[in-house]
């Protein structure tokens, strides 16, 4: 996230070193807000329906790509809750927790992931952020080498299955291998833009 402006008195952010990291930060004296650019938290249901896992595709994700049920928590909730909440207002489900599955950094988008198994009931209808899903038996489901996918493998494999890899689409492929490329100095530089 790179932002222009600053979000306290609105003067131009420069670019500083503070510690061993650069920070945007505004360099007015009376202000002096740094934009520290913590990762975010959001949370991930693994959806168990019926004795199926559903994976669900955003509306803004490419055919064929299907994922975990996520979201952003509101301010005072608690993890548990969100994760609920969002089987609720993207499947239409009753869900609960059965189980905390851990925590990863997810660099390509700057978010901590918090990922539950949930258990849900009813019957599923997908509100406007969806298009459509999967509900597949466990030996079906395949996953995706990345995020949420990894976490969906050890689910799987912790329950005896060995789920196949499903490809990343290419751009995401191609953005994930530039993340973790070896970091060369460009002409000149320090290395560090
Ligand atoms: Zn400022």
């Amino acid at each position: 996230m790179h932002f222009r402006f600053c979000p306290v008195c609105g003067a131009e952010l420069v670019v500083a070193w503070l510690g061993d990291q650069q920070r945007q930060c505004c360099d007015r004296p009376r202000c002096g807000h740094v934009f520290w650019d913590n990762p975010v938290p959001v949370v991930a249901a693994i959806v168990e329906h019926e004795n199926n896992i559903v994976l669900a595709r955003n509306a803004a994700w490419a055919p064929g790509m299907f994922g975990l049920i996520t979201g952003f928590l509101e301010r005072d909730e608690e993890p548990e809750t969100a994760v609920i909440r969002e089987v609720a207002e993207e499947l239409s489900l009753d869900g609960e927790v059965e189980a905390f599955l851990g925590h990863h950094n997810f660099r390509i988008k700057n978010q901590i992931i918090i990922s539950y198994h949930v258990r849900a009931r009813g019957e599923i209808r997908l509100n406007e952020e969806l298009v459509e899903y999967l509900s597949l038996p466990f030996d079906q489901v395949r996953y995706w080498p990345m995020s949420t996918g990894l976490v969906l493998k050890q689910f799987l494999e912790d329950r005896g299955y060995h789920p196949e890899e499903r490809p990343l689409p290419a751009a995401m492929q191609a953005q994930m291998d530039r993340l973790n490329a070896p970091r060369t100095p460009g002409p000149g530089g320090d290395g560090a833009a």
